[in-house]
């Protein structure tokens, strides 16, 4: 009897063992019981609801019911009462200017540069300092909720390898300049490098090699060609800087042309795949044609409003329906990577400028720093949103902070009381680069040390 009652109980767990495995799937990792803000085409808040990833992909998002019946997590994150949303775009850094975070404040853009920042990377920029500073940069930037950034410096070899080792994903543009700089002393060695750059690095899941002609005050029309020539060469992004100061424009007019991107058109330089850092000085027939060439825009607002640059016009660029994403800029100019802060100011100051409160709400700015930023990269079927099949590029943020309660709308919160550090967990292709809170790919001490002696060294070089 006793032989029979076990054999029939065994029987019984074998089969719903064998029904609870046709039901549901193993996966790398699912996040339960979150608030999943998918930023997908309906803008789907799912509460609770929960996202399942296998590989380097998004497989399923739905109900926390839905997805626990249909997949087990090898790992499961319990994200009740916080959010899960897509990683946050930056379209707009010089990661290693890190090193520079504070070395002079309160100056205009041109005095900036020529008197300091240009000096100063005459004297520290070198392999080492662009490794260090890229360092700093993704520890702050995965601390921080960004997953994908885009970027222009030198030695952008470098850079990419210190991205891959944090995990992040980056779109890096190699700078092409007119002037001998750390990495090339022409422009013709500095798109050699470019090249060179781009068949190191044109298959690689993480990274996008760009091009990056620094900007028309800093390149001849020559120059401005053959960079935008050898990006549409290998079909890789050109990253510009672009009518970011009233007096660009001279620029533009000396060599006969009204406007900067009027000026860009005409040497056929405007198409898919640019794209334009703060372009805050257009007319309505320059956003006509950023619009009809495919161009995408980066808005960075506190860095304009710190160098006194101007106010994009992201109303008009939003009704326009101009691939429209979020930057910081270089930390020298912002002075920080926090997206948030971009998402929060991105909404103040477009407000303040067209007296409209109703413009840029928490929602638009939601959508600008994600699905808005890879519309702007030309990434929008890979990255910007909770969506199956889209590479799992996830935060999970925390609402615990006193400032984060009560919580009415998420969204709300997201954009107006949410700072970066509220982040818990940064996921990159599917890799969990930060939990709770814990920088898993980057050790936090030594890169603080490092950051220690690099700051001597960048002193020493501005002292007078
Ligand atoms: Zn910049």
């Amino acid at each position: 009897m006793r032989m029979k009652g076990g054999a029939c109980a065994f029987a019984v767990i074998l089969a719903s063992v064998v029904v609870f495995a046709q039901g549901s799937r193993q996966v790398a990792l699912v996040i339960s019981n979150g608030i999943v803000v998918t930023v997908d085409g309906a803008n789907r808040i799912i509460n609770p609801g929960a996202v399942a990833i296998d590989g380097a992909d998004i497989v399923a998002v739905g109900t926390a019911d839905d997805i626990r019946r249909r997949f087990r997590g090898r790992e499961t994150i319990d994200a009740i009462g916080q959010v899960v949303m897509p990683g946050l775009v930056n379209t707009h850094t010089h990661a290693p200017m890190v090193l520079f975070r504070g070395l002079a404040d309160d100056l205009a853009l041109e005095e900036w540069l020529t008197k300091y920042i240009f000096p100063a990377e005459a004297k520290t920029v070198s392999p080492e300092f662009v490794r260090a500073g890229t360092r700093l940069a993704a520890l702050e930037m995965i601390e921080s909720g960004t997953t994908t950034y885009a970027d222009m410096y030198y030695f952008e070899e470098e850079i990419a390898k210190e991205t891959k080792a944090a995990g992040l994903r980056g779109v890096l543009g190699e700078t092409v300049i007119q002037f001998p700089v750390a990495d090339a002393k022409t422009p013709a060695e500095a798109l050699a490098r470019a090249e060179t750059f781009i068949n190191t690095f044109r298959n690689d899941p993480l990274i996008t090699p760009a091009v990056a002609p620094h900007a028309i005050y800093t390149n001849d029309s020559a120059t401005l060609k053959a960079a935008r020539a050898l990006s549409m060469k290998y079909g890789v992004p050109t990253l510009i800087h672009m009518a970011e100061t009233q007096s660009e424009a001279m620029t533009a007019r000396e060599r006969g042309s009204p406007t900067v991107v009027s000026y860009l058109d005409t040497l056929g330089f405007l198409g898919p795949g640019v794209v334009a850092a703060h372009a805050v000085w257009v007319n309505e027939s320059d956003m006509g044609l950023l619009k009809s060439r495919g161009v995408g825009v980066s808005h960075n607002p506190e860095s304009n409003m710190k160098l006194a640059s101007g106010i994009a016009p992201v109303k008009a660029y939003l009704a326009a329906n101009v691939a429209i994403g979020l930057g910081t800029d270089g930390a020298a100019s912002n002075n920080d990577l926090d997206m948030f802060e971009a998402m929060r100011t991105a909404s103040f100051l477009q407000k303040v400028a067209t007296s409209d409160p109703t413009t840029v709400s928490a929602n638009t700015a939601v959508q600008m720093a994600t699905i808005g930023g890879a519309r702007a990269l030309g990434m929008e079927k890979q990255i910007g949103s909770l969506e199956a099949g889209k590479h799992a590029d996830i935060i999970i943020v925390s609402m615990r902070a006193a400032r984060q309660a009560p919580m009415y709308d998420p969204m709300s919160h997201l954009v107006y009381v949410t700072r970066g550090d509220d982040v818990q967990t940064t996921i990159v292709n599917g890799k969990i680069l930060m939990r709770n809170r814990k920088v898993l790919t980057l050790d936090r001490a030594a890169i603080l040390r490092e950051t220690k002696t690099w700051a001597a060294k960048v002193s020493a070089a501005v002292a007078r």
